[in-house]
C-alpha cells in the first residue's frame, strides 16, 4: 500500500488486532474499514457509519493507490476542534492523516485511533469508575 498523500510505500505496523500501515513521510495511517469497525466496537464505540461525520465533497484528498480512485473526506469532531478522515469508497480503506507522527508501534497507533474516533464522534472520554 502506498500513502494516499505522499505516494511512498507505507510500513506495516505489526500487531494481532488489525492490519495497519503507517506512512513514514507524513505519519498517516491506513487500515481497512472492517478492521476499524471491529476495533471501535471492541472499545465500546459505535461502528464507523453511526459515528456521525459529514461527507465533504470539496476537500482535497489523496488517491487510493489500490483502486486508483480519489478518496472522500469525512468531517466530524467538535466545532472548535474539527477532525476528518479520508476513505476509499471502492475498497473501504480508511486514511488518517498526520495526527499520528509520533506513533511508532501498533499498540500506540490503536490507542491513538480510538482517541481520534472518540473525539470525532463528539463523545466525552469516560473516566474509569466514574458514576453515571
Ligand atoms: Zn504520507
Ligand atoms: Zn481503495
Amino acid at each position: 500500500m502506498d500513502c494516499p498523500g505522499c505516494s511512498v510505500e507505507m510500513a506495516a505496523l505489526e500487531g494481532d488486532e488489525l492490519s495497519l500501515h503507517k506512512c513514514t513521510e507524513c505519519g498517516g495511517l491506513w487500515l481497512d474499514v472492517a478492521d476499524l469497525n471491529r476495533l471501535l466496537l471492541h472499545h465500546n464505540l459505535p461502528g464507523l457509519e453511526t459515528l456521525g461525520g459529514k461527507l465533504n465533497a470539496e476537500a482535497l484528498t489523496g488517491v487510493c493507490h489500490e483502486c486508483k480512485v480519489d478518496l472522500v473526506s469525512v468531517d466530524g469532531g467538535e466545532r472548535n476542534h474539527p477532525l476528518h478522515y479520508d476513505t476509499c469508497e471502492s475498497c473501504g480503506g480508511i486514511f488518517l492523516e498526520s495526527e499520528f507522527k509520533d506513533t511508532t508501534d501498533h499498540k500506540a497507533a490503536v490507542h491513538e485511533m480510538i482517541e481520534f474516533f472518540r473525539r470525532f464522534s463528539g463523545r466525552k472520554v469516560k473516566k474509569a469508575g466514574a458514576a453515571g
